[in-house]
């Protein structure tokens, strides 16, 4: 579905990924899990592309639920993936997922799994090999994002910034759902490595404005990065997996 001119999301809003759009190429930001190659598919023919027409995978960070299909577009299709520097054994399967216990949990937690069940989730497909950038590079892919490195809930998550699409990607730096109970609002995402710094990191975000605040789980925020960051602040020391008052 078109979130805005250029931007496009795969998935209902579970578990995201995106493909940013400029001058009919297409980079593909976080790449679910291995089940929604098929989704991927059926995107790029709802706008008119094909797999020919993407040049890069960026991903925001390392987790199994994010890296689904990059391996394959790697192997398959020949294309870059790219990740924060601090990501890349993550994402290459040689470190443990550093994420702590999901907070609260709820019934929806039921849905998340089911949903890695069906899509492949369980099993994740390292990638074999990441090209890595730090904070602050413009990266050299369609809609030339501009890397924030917000640490935390994993060491080097990373929100990518297309500012000529009023867009934040800011993967699970900042979620706007708790799949493990089902909350909403933005909210420091469930499975955090360290939430304290995770919160703390939101303040490199001061400044930065975006229309579309575009995260790994939960549809897109509106509201402003200031106000997301405010709310999860006023939340309490963890502001994970509940909603930001
Ligand atoms: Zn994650
Ligand atoms: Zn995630």
């Amino acid at each position: 579905m078109q979130i805005t001119k250029g931007v496009h999301r795969l998935g209902s809003g579970l578990v995201n990924s995106y493909l940013v759009e400029e001058a009919g190429l297409v980079t593909i930001v976080d790449a679910g899990m291995p089940g929604n190659w098929s989704d991927l598919l059926a995107e790029l023919a709802s706008i008119g592309r094909t797999l020919d027409d993407v040049r890069a995978v960026v991903l925001t960070h390392g987790h199994s639920d994010h890296i689904g299909y990059a391996e394959r577009a790697r192997t398959e299709r020949g294309l870059p993936v790219s990740v924060h520097e601090l990501d890349a054994a993550l994402a290459r399967g040689e470190v443990k997922n550093p994420a702590r216990g999901g907070g609260p949990v709820g019934i929806a937690v039921l849905r998340f799994f089911w949903y890695g069940l069906t899509h492949g989730g369980l099993k994740s497909v390292h990638v074999g090999e990441v090209s890595t950038f730090g904070d602050g590079v413009v990266l050299d892919v369609p809609g030339a994002p501009r890397v924030i490195h917000l640490p935390g809930h994993t060491p080097g998550s990373a929100a990518l910034h297309v500012e000529a699409r009023d867009v934040l990607l800011i993967g699970d730096a900042l979620s706007t759902v708790a799949v493990t109970n089902g909350s909403t609002g933005p909210m420091i995402a469930p499975y955090t490595a360290d939430p304290a710094a995770a919160i703390a990191a939101l303040g490199r975000l001061d400044g930065i404005e975006a229309g579309w605040v575009l995260p790994g789980h939960g549809q897109p925020w509106t509201g402003g990065v200031a106000e997301a960051v405010r709310r999860i602040r006023a939340a309490g020391p963890d502001g994970m997996g509940r909603p930001a008052a």
